[in-house]
């Protein structure tokens, strides 16, 4: 067996930053930006009024209550052609520009308009400035909103878009294909005939690769069967900038993936020291990685969350592609036994009010209980040894 983090470090190797690219705002979403974006004017682009009310003088209602003259309304998008003389206020609705003349703006709640609309009383005195979003006070001009590199998530894409960027340099959007290998498995929901189970994990799977940013390609189920494999892995090699396979690498007769990925790719089979997800067939086939997961059910989804996940993320050009732990506390004891071996359990965590996460195992933990993992929101990696007791600390994957 070999550890976790030198059987990560080699898959880290092989998996490289894709293509740089400009797309369009719509689509980047989740990717990772190459360039710095620079905003070429400020935001806001112009003063305006942060509330519905009345833009005014604040030196003409400091000695409010007051009434002052009405002089016009300013919608948002209007232009503000109203001067705000002493003695005078021009009603504004949010995101209008501050009129000329007008330095505050009072708030709709402490007015009263008089029914011709003539004139306003003003409740209370407000300070200069009261109300105004200033030009630039969220983004200067020549300000770099985001460095290289940056994951763009929705915030991000709003950004963009508030200062006119909308084509976008990034890494491209890597497409992984998803394949599923058994005989035993049936497409669809059946009826399931002698023998027969439904295939799971290419469902979970290409959530699971859609989750990290990167284009699930389903590239379907192939039986246990040499040829049929080969043809698969090589079309997939082909199509896909990696391929996410499962089933066929453990020891078993049929387990013809292993076989197949070393006769046609430059492949490693490992035994990594972790428990569920032990075997991991890992490698390129003509350039293009693969990743050969375990075909147990939980053992997939472990395995794609401690290798592909982190391949898939260099892929798409995360400079931090491992995803990090937090520390929790043990709910309830997590006990095992001495096996050399690293576990990752399925546990739900919830914060305990004292700024911690408290972590049980969400259900039973064979590797073929997918239900525990379903009912999971992380994985509490438990190292060699007897456990866990309750209330000690422990490291929480997040799923
Ligand atoms: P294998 O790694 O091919 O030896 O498979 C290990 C176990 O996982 C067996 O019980 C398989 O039936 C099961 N298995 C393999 N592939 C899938 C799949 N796509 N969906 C659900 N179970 C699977
Ligand atoms: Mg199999």
């Amino acid at each position: 067996m070999i550890p976790l983090e030198e059987a990560r470090s080699f898959v880290l190797t092989k998996c490289v930053a894709g293509e740089q690219v400009t797309v369009a705002l719509a689509e980047a979403g989740d990717l990772v930006t190459t360039t710095d974006l620079a905003a070429a004017g400020p935001i806001p682009p112009f003063d305006n009024t942060a509330m519905d009310g009345f833009a005014v003088r604040a030196a003409d209602v400091a000695a409010a209550p007051v009434t002052l003259e009405m002089v016009g309304t300013i919608a948002a998008g209007a232009i503000p052609d109203i001067e705000v003389g002493p003695g005078q206020a021009v009603r504004i609705m949010t995101g209008a520009p501050m009129p000329p003349g007008a330095d505050a703006v009072v708030m709709v709640e402490l007015t009263t308009m008089a029914t011709d609309e003539t004139s306003v009383d003003v409740a209370e005195a407000v300070p200069i400035g009261n109300h105004i979003r200033p030009t630039g006070d969220d983004v200067e001009t020549g300000q770099i909103v985001f460095p290289a590199g940056t994951h763009l998530k929705p915030a991000h894409l709003g950004v963009c878009a508030s200062i006119g960027v909308y084509d976008i340099p990034v890494f491209a959007r890597p497409r992984i294909g998803v394949i599923s290998t058994g005989d035993e498995l049936l497409d669809g929901p059946g009826p399931l005939g002698i023998g027969q189970i439904h295939d799971s994990n290419r469902h979970t799977l290409l959530a699971l690769v859609n989750s990290t940013g990167a284009r699930a390609v389903d590239l379907g189920l192939v039986p246990d069967d040499e040829e049929q494999i080969r043809d698969a892995m090589v079309a997939a090699a082909a199509s896909c900038d990696a391929v996410v396979t499962s089933g066929g690498v453990s020891m078993g007769d049929f387990d013809y993936v292993k076989k197949v990925l070393t006769e046609i790719g430059d492949m490693r089979w490992m035994q990594v020291a972790i428990k569920p997800a032990k075997p991991l067939a890992f490698g390129t086939v003509d350039g293009t990685p693969i990743f050969g997961l375990p075909g147990n059910p939980v053992s997939s989804m472990v395995s794609f969350e401690l290798f592909a996940r982190a391949g898939i993320r260099k892929m798409m050009g995360h400079t931090d592609p491992i995803p990090a732990p937090i520390q929790g506390i043990a709910g309830a004891d997590m006990l095992r036994g001495p096996d050399g071996k690293t576990h990752f359990a399925r546990v739900h965590a919830t914060a305990n009010g004292n700024g911690q996460y408290s972590a049980s195992f969400s259900g039973g933990q064979g590797s073929h209980q997918l239900s525990a993992m379903a009912a999971a929101n992380a994985l509490a990696i438990i190292p060699n040894g007897n456990g866990i007791l309750t209330g000690e600390p422990v490291d929480l994957l997040l799923l």
